[in-house]
């Protein structure tokens, strides 16, 4: 899985750090392993080897979201985080907004799994030559374990439901073809109805596992469909030429594609001078849809003729 938004940085430790990249578990992370080893005692001949299945599959999903995370930087995004929590990882990646680095920021996270199939299979395979069901039951059980999750990982991940990394890839294959929003909106949309039937199967069957987890697709969905209009909105926006972000010095998008903090209601704050017109209430931030940086309204507005470092910015 790999993610845009900061989420998950609170209530996680770092586990190490590496070429800048801060691996981190999430607190829900030990109390779920707890859980697992201790309700599967009795697979192994001893509980020690539980512990080496369990760590060992995140050490595999560690390795896919190092994929996604070196994908990332290659391509000149940005990624220096990674989070272990009980549904597997999430790097936090931020490509180029470009569709062509999208996905092989994307890819190259499954890309691993389908690495590690001829190891895992070759080890299944000298297990079976070598006998080691009968000489050393546990290896036995425990390669052929990393050999099944795995392929499940890899199978289970390119599903087509945003936002595993399956539907976020056919987001960016349509990116290519119809805009970053409408391939997002698509995407999600799919996503939510997917995620949807994934919430009452998962009901139907008790698989609470899976109840978390069509919740957590539902959510995202949610969200992303949220982002897409945006995107959509700013996609078909015009530029300003009298506003442009004190940070990253694009210019400000034009027409109804700013949100009142308070009312939800979408607004054109230059047209309504910093003011929401359905509930009044002043609009001092804006925060640009380009880099994400927060400045005061005035600081955004361009004066026609002066040079910028004239004016005072950040007062109104
Ligand atoms: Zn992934
Ligand atoms: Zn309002
Ligand atoms: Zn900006």
């Amino acid at each position: 899985m790999s993610e845009r938004a900061p989420a998950f940085a609170n209530g996680s430790w770092r586990l190490f750090c590496v070429r800048g990249i801060d691996v981190r578990v999430h607190w829900t992370w030990l109390i779920v392993a707890y859980y697992d080893i201790s309700s599967r005692a009795g697979e192994y001949s001893s509980i020690v080897w539980n512990a080496a299945e369990y760590v060992s599959v995140f050490g595999i999903v560690l390795l896919h979201e190092f994929g996604h995370v070196l994908a990332c930087r290659q391509v000149g995004g940005k990624a220096d985080r990674i989070v272990l929590w009980p549904l597997g990882g999430v790097a936090l990646v931020q490509p180029p907004p470009r569709p062509g680095a999208f996905l092989w920021s994307l890819v190259a996270g499954p890309l691993v799994n389908v690495v590690l199939v001829p190891v895992t299979v070759g080890l299944v395979a000298v297990s079976q030559f070598a006998d080691w069901s009968n000489v050393a039951p546990n290896v036995a059980r425990f390669v052929f374990a990393l050999a099944v999750v795995n392929f499940i990982m890899l199978v289970f991940n390119l599903l087509p439901i945003y936002p595993l990394d399956g539907g976020q890839i056919l987001q960016t294959l349509l990116w290519f073809f119809i805009g970053r929003g409408r391939s997002l909106m698509i995407a999600t949309v799919l996503g939510f109805v997917l995620g949807s039937g994934l919430i009452i199967f998962a009901l139907a069957m008790q698989e609470w596992w899976l109840c978390v987890l069509a919740g957590f697709v539902l959510f995202r969905s949610f969200r992303g469909i949220q982002d897409s209009r945006v995107l959509v909105r700013l996609e078909s926006a015009l530029q300003r030429t009298d506003a442009v972000c004190p940070a990253c010095h694009r210019p400000a998008p034009g027409g109804e594609v700013w949100r009142c903090g308070f009312c939800r209601e979408w607004i054109d704050v230059f047209k309504t001078g910093a003011k929401c017109p359905c509930c009044n209430t002043n609009i001092d931030n804006l925060i640009c849809h380009a880099c994400g940086q927060r400045a005061p309204f005035s600081a955004w507005l361009v004066q026609a003729e002066s040079d910028p470092s004239a004016r005072p910015s950040g007062t109104p």
